[in-house]
């Protein structure tokens, strides 16, 4: 009987050791989550040929692209794309519905991730007092954190503090973000810490920024070989104050008192080139990549949204900024191979929004598109409800294409404010510019399951959201005929790049349409850990090794 039982075990070990058995994961040491503020998919297909071998070129070649990956909701702001990337879901969820909101609690607007609760590190400034708390979900960094038991980092870093503090989430160990003026400091909130730690003050002591600020900015090779983009002189781009022309070079050291001082580095490409300095000093610093467990950068590049704002897509300042930018990437690639090591590290790079070509430079190649006067659209919203309820008084807000009633009001001279909002709705759509407008009553009761009223669906709030929404025409801004914007639902907001490299990732290319929202998920369950708490995105599964 015991010899039977002993080579009964025999032959299960034998047959356990035989059945394949899966191969043993190795987590990667370090996720770097990179957003490039405002680059469309474009970017990386028109300036192709001129990319290096080890930036784009790298991590296209040996990583997985998604060619169709689009946001699914309105509005393609900043802080909602970074806050829908980390999330894994729409504003809907998540509730940040824009960078600045009308707040129907406090009867004001707000910045979403300002908190007056907590103070500036690491200068005198108010540039400091944020905190991700108006972000109600859980991001991945957040999972990730809850995973291993809150052991490993996540270090969140960006120019703009919303795209340093939101991907972070609430479980981060540091945001820093940049506050220039007179003062070239990167800073944070003593939502993370009472002091900056020694390697930031280090860093901010090397002044290295004034090296930057030092040099014209001038095109990387002779301009007369940027044939992807259109003249250098022309009048669809911004000047900076105090110049004359659009063209390069633009004579930095002598711009810089009058544009901002230390501001001026956010709307060079150089701006860039110093966020990757701060991140190679975090890694560093914070010994990111070496311990256990699995640390996360969430690292967001700037200079690239401030520089298209100004000169718009077709610039040769765009093509410079992203040669540049190439070059940045293909750098800190191979300080990555160097300091955390080759397959050891998990990168994912997208962006938080695209943009629009410049409307003025559409409707010269007799593409339609239009500019919308923000006064004149209130002053025509006004003239209706003055028109059909005998008041002005009944709209507390109009922003972000939406508009807030004031229900006390509506309901003191005997009307409800689902018939202003069916009213406003019905009259609005005449209006010059704007092309759809729905009340909130709709967004709640129809489901949308495709098309832009999805998209304006997935990006409306129960809680947070006005009572009557708009969509204008296709290349539709407000504001000035020069550079460009965005914020909208169409194709040119929304298709970005989105590439995964590294640990874990396949190599490939998919034309799928994927949304951006898809992320997260796909890189909990590389992580093998819980997706963020709403996410509503799925995994990516054929850029995953399986
Ligand atoms: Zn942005």
């Amino acid at each position: 009987m015991k010899k039977y039982f002993i080579s009964s075990i025999v032959l299960i070990t034998l047959f356990l050791s035989c059945k394949p058995q899966k191969k043993q994961l190795q987590k990667p040491k370090l996720v770097v989550g990179i957003v490039v503020d405002q680059m469309r998919y474009d970017y990386l297909t028109r300036f192709y040929s001129r990319y290096s071998e080890n930036g784009f070129k790298r991590i296209l070649k040996n990583g997985f692209s998604l060619e169709n990956a689009h946001y699914n909701y309105i509005p393609t702001y900043t802080a909602v794309g970074h806050t829908s990337i980390y999330t894994g879901t729409t504003p809907a969820n998540h509730g940040i519905i824009s960078n600045n909101w009308y707040d129907k609690y406090l009867k004001k607007s707000i910045y979403c991730v300002d908190d007056s609760t907590y103070t500036t590190i690491g200068n005198l400034s108010n540039a400091g007092k944020k905190s991700p708390f108006r972000l109600f979900t859980s991001t991945v960094t957040d999972q990730l954190k809850l995973a291993q038991n809150m052991r490993g980092k996540t270090i969140g870093v960006g120019i703009k503090d919303r795209s340093a503090i939101l991907p972070a989430g609430h479980t981060a160990d540091a945001a820093y973000w940049f506050y220039g003026k007179n003062d070239a400091q990167w800073i944070s909130s003593s939502f993370y810490m009472d002091k900056l730690p020694k390697w930031v003050v280090d860093f901010n002591n090397t002044k290295k920024v004034d090296e930057y600020l030092k040099q014209p900015w001038n095109t990387l090779y002779d301009i007369k070989t940027y044939t992807n983009s259109i003249d250098d002189d022309n009048i669809f781009e911004g000047k900076f104050i105090g110049e004359n022309t659009t063209s390069f070079p633009h004579d930095i050291p002598s711009l810089r008192a009058q544009n901002g001082n230390f501001n001026l580095l956010k709307t060079i490409p150089a701006g860039n080139t110093y966020t990757a300095d701060f991140a190679k000093a975090a890694i560093i610093g914070e010994n990111l990549g070496k311990s256990e467990d699995t640390d996360f950068l969430a690292l967001s590049f700037s200079s690239t949204d401030y520089i298209g704002h100004k000169f718009g897509p077709a610039s040769k300042e765009i093509e410079d900024t992203y040669l540049r930018f190439d070059k940045d990437l293909a750098d800190l690639l191979s300080f990555l191979d160097k300091q955390v090591g080759k397959d050891k590290y998990t990168v994912f790079l997208t962006a938080d929004h695209a943009a629009v070509h410049v409307p003025a430079y559409l409707q010269s190649l007799k593409i339609p598109a239009h500019y919308l006067n923000s006064s004149k659209l209130k002053a025509g919203i006004l003239a209706i409800t003055q028109k059909y309820f005998n008041s002005v008084e009944l709209i507390e807000n109009i922003s972000n294409y939406q508009i807030f009633l004031n229900k006390e009001k509506i309901e003191s001279i005997g009307f409800t404010k689902d018939q202003v909002a069916e009213k406003l709705v019905e009259e609005i759509v005449e209006f010059e510019g704007i092309y759809k407008a729905v009340t909130a009553k709709t967004l709640q009761t129809s489901h949308f399951s495709d098309g832009i009223l999805n998209s304006l669906q997935n990006g409306y709030n129960q809680k947070l959201s006005g009572d009557v929404l708009m969509v204008p025409y296709p290349a539709t801004l407000t504001g000035g005929r020069t550079g460009t914007s965005h914020g909208s639902g169409y194709s040119y907001d929304t298709h970005v790049p989105i590439i995964f490299y590294g640990n874990g990732i396949a190599s490939g290319i998919s034309k799928k349409r994927y949304n951006i929202i898809d992320i997260a998920p796909t890189i909990a369950n590389l992580l093998q850990i819980e997706a963020p708490n709403s996410a509503t995105g799925k995994i990516i599964e054929e850029a995953l090794h399986q």
